[in-house]
């Protein structure tokens, strides 16, 4: 039952023509006709076909208040016509980090960028300039954005990425530089163990071990009860500072992100998406004491459009509903979405498919595996992903929207009416199947 592509297929061979591989991003790339949006709304969106999909990508993470919230459009609008940029400083800027130190329990100084990536940059730049240190230690399966120091293992091939207690950083792209792979340490997520060694390795040499504390890129996986705390103790030990990645689960898995949630506070923190409601902001947060290295100059950072005043003005108006409404707004998405969680496995069971459903109801991925639990990358790199890809499109056939590799965000927009709708449509994909 495929659905009617036909324009969104024609605009797709003439971006071809001008748009390099047709798409802008290469998370866009698509098996087969990208989505065209017209436009969005609430819980949904509309392709220029003209059908419509109730959305649980949400720009990737964004929109956690659904699609075009009214306060931050209001506040958008508002603020475009005062003036879009001054790279100067203004009044929003500072209400919008004082609420960030505010809500984000490890926040005690900000500086603020557009995009995650840029955000990931500072951290790190901060975290070799504040220890004195050369090295990085990332996870397998995380990514922090697309900057060549840090675009190693994300995905890569199983027989490409060394043993699993001794991985090696696969690189991203072609074009890295060989000298940021000399400067990465890569280690298994979720082991202990594999950290303790590889940190003793590296004695004296690492600035900052880096992680999404909750893990979305790879599957959604929480860490292993007393995982993060054992991190913190062997940073603490080795004078490696921890850095939190939460451009997804920042804004998303609780007011104050997966530090609140968890209870384990990084040194530094990165966020971006929910935290301006769709608009591009990015923030870098941490300890006043690392902070300082900034603040004094001693480490650069900069950006023409730093603290945007559209953005900040879109920030300001998202946070302050998701602080104000925190009790009901972070319980809707919590029981919203394991209502979700809980009808796909019921479908699932019916269809006779074995499907893992697994994360938080913000942020939950589905597996097609018969495995009990998916703990790191190497668990999700083997779950069967052609399954997964045709599950996605079968989804969008019948008017619901996914990351392809099966995370599922989700909104304060989205309604008991949607999740019906959506499992209707889930529990025919998962028949098609
Ligand atoms: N960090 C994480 C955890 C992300 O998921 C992403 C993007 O998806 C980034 C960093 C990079 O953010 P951006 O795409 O805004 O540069």
């Amino acid at each position: 039952m495929a659905r009617n592509l036909t324009a969104s297929a024609a605009l797709f061979e003439s971006a071809r023509l001008v748009i390099a591989g047709g798409v802008s991003s290469d998370a866009r790339r698509s098996i087969g006709t990208p989505m065209y949006v017209d436009h969005a709304a609430g819980s949904r969106l509309w392709d220029i076909d003209g059908n419509s999909y109730v959305d649980y990508v949400l720009g990737q993470g964004p929109s956690v208040l659904g699609h075009c919230p009214a306060e931050v459009v209001a506040a958008v609008a508002e603020q475009a016509g005062r003036g879009m940029s001054y790279a100067a400083q203004h009044r929003l800027e500072v209400e919008v980090a004082e609420r960030l130190c505010r809500m984000v329990p490890s926040a005690e100084l900000v500086r603020f960028n557009s995009v995650g990536s840029e955000a990931v940059h500072g951290a790190l730049r901060l975290a070799r300039g504040h220890t004195g240190r050369p090295k990085v230690l990332k996870f397998e399966g995380h990514y922090h954005g697309w900057f060549d120091p840090v675009l190693y293992s994300l995905h890569p091939a199983l027989d490409q990425a060394g043993a699993v207690d001794a991985p090696v950083p696969v690189p991203g792209t072609l074009g890295q530089p060989p000298s940021a792979e000399g400067d990465l340490v890569v280690v298994g997520w979720n082991d202990l163990d594999a950290l303790r060694t590889a940190m003793e390795k590296h004695r004296g040499e690492i600035a900052a071990v880096i992680m999404e504390p909750i893990l979305c890129n790879s599957g959604a996986i929480v860490p292993a009860p007393g995982y993060l705390e054992g991190v913190r103790a062997l940073c603490d030990e080795h004078g490696s500072l921890l850095v939190f990645d939460e451009v997804i689960t920042g804004f998303r898995v609780a007011p104050g992100g997966a530090q609140e949630r968890l209870g384990v506070l990084p040194d530094l923190a990165t966020f971006g998406k929910a935290m301006a409601g769709g608009m591009q902001v990015s923030a870098l947060v941490g300890r006043a004491a690392v902070m300082e290295t900034i603040a004094s100059g001693r480490v650069g950072h900069a950006g023409t459009f730093n603290s945007h005043p559209v953005a900040m003005a879109a920030a300001n108006a998202t946070m302050t509903i998701l602080d104000e409404q925190r009790d009901e707004l972070y319980g809707r998405l919590n029981a919203l979405g394991e209502r979700l969680m809980a009808g796909l496995r019921t479908a699932a069971r019916e269809a006779g498919l074995a499907l893992l459903v697994d994360g938080i109801g913000p942020a939950f991925q589905t597996y097609f595996t018969s495995e009990e639990a998916v703990r790191d990358y190497r668990d999700f790199a083997r779950i069967d992903r052609v399954t997964a890809t045709r599950f996605h499109s079968e989804l969008q056939d019948r008017g619901v929207n996914i990351v392809p590799r099966g995370l599922w965000l989700m909104s304060t927009a989205h309604t008991d009416a949607d999740i019906d709708e959506t499992l209707q449509a889930a529990t025919a994909a998962l028949q098609a199947l």
